[in-house]
């Protein structure tokens, strides 16, 4: 079987890789600067595979629009989303990873070494690839949903649910991730309004059970959400009766929306194994995709944890197995 080349060319002495015209070529290229991400690149990095990592479209991904991290191990204080991102890149930095902006914006995943586009036009030809692209949580494109972001809005009820101790709020959707998320809020709330716009629930039998079982959980059906309105923070809801068009408002301090999640997978789907939402799949308890050389961690092929640390922990995987594939092959 044939094997890769080696590295045509690579600066010894600059540590850097040569770049060739608008090609450029790489041992190990990570995409996506989230915790799967960063965890990737310290490990890469330590491994002397000197990983470059494009940033993407939103650097430090999901975490830097949270607030208050509460449930990353090693800050018994907490720590905010963008803080940690920020020392997961220092982390990065310092075993030496090549962190640049930039955006993936196509891939060539036909043959080795596999060639990404980063912003339209230079190309990196990677021997290994870890696609670390995140997933982007979806939101109602409401105004007023963007004006009261992390002041009332959030799309992560694990992450932000502790916040809204003792009061009430709204989870937005009819499907698992909604259960699931009005299921945790009831623990911590007095009342939680589950809001849906028809008049069942998408949700596994089960799920249906437990929500209707849970005395604090109203479900509200057949409504969508017209507007979030309060002052500094949220205050309340106005909801649409998707039947009769009526309108009322509902009082709430938080608003959760659990309407799906949208894997960053976009540019690796002609060649890559999904699910039929666009998650990457990779081999149980690995990061291996369906093909061999390319990786996938964090939110990109995770649809059911979705946890800043469980995506620490796949990228970390990720890097160890790049790394063995690539002593394997030489
Ligand atoms: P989902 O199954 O796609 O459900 C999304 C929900 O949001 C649906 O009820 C949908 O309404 C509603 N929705 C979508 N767009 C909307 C909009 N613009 N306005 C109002 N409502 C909107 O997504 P998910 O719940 O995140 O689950 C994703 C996958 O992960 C599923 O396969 C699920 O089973 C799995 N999952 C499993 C577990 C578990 O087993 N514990 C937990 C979480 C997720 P309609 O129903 O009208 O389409």
């Amino acid at each position: 079987m044939e094997l890769f080349k080696p590295m045509e060319k690579f600066d010894e002495a600059a540590d850097k890789p040569v770049h060739e015209g608008e090609t450029e070529k790489v041992k190990c290229l990570i995409i996506g600067s989230g915790p799967a991400g960063y965890t990737a690149a310290i490990y890469a990095a330590r491994a002397n595979l000197r990983p470059v990592l494009y940033e993407g479209l939103q650097p430090g991904g999901q975490l830097t629009t949270t607030t208050e991290v509460e449930n990353f191990p090693g800050y018994p204080e907490g720590v905010t989303g963008p803080v940690l991102m920020e020392d997961l890149k220092k982390q990065a930095l310092r075993f030496g990873t090549d962190i640049r902006w930039g955006i993936a914006t196509a891939s060539d995943l036909s043959s080795r070494p596999f060639k990404i586009t980063i912003d339209d036009q230079k190309i990196i030809a990677a021997d290994s690839l870890i696609i670390a692209t995140g997933a982007t949580a979806k939101y109602l494109g409401l105004e007023s949903e963007k004006n009261f972001m992390g002041h009332g809005v959030s799309a992560c009820a694990t992450c932000d649910g502790f916040f809204f101790k003792g009061q009430d709020v709204a989870v937005i959707g009819g499907g698992d991730s909604a259960c699931e998320e009005a299921l945790y809020l009831s623990g911590l709330c007095k009342k939680v309004y589950l809001v849906h716009r028809r008049d069942e629930l998408r949700a596994s039998k089960i799920m249906q059970e437990r929500i209707k079982n849970r005395e604090n959980i109203e479900i509200i059906w057949s409504h969508i959400p017209k507007e979030i309105i309060g002052d500094q923070s949220v205050n309340g809801v106005i909801l649409q009766n998707k039947k009769t068009g009526e309108e009322k408002k509902i009082d709430v301090q938080g608003f959760f929306l659990a309407i799906g999640h949208q894997p960053n997978s976009e540019i690796f789907k002609e060649y890559l194994e999904t699910d039929e939402v666009g998650y990457i799949k990779t081999i149980p308890g690995t990061s291996k995709t369906s093909i061999e050389g390319v990786f996938a961690c964090g939110d990109v092929q995770d649809p059911h944890y979705r946890q800043a640390v469980t995506a620490a922990g796949s990228g970390c995987i990720a890097a160890i197995d790049a790394e063995r594939w690539l002593s394997e092959k030489g």
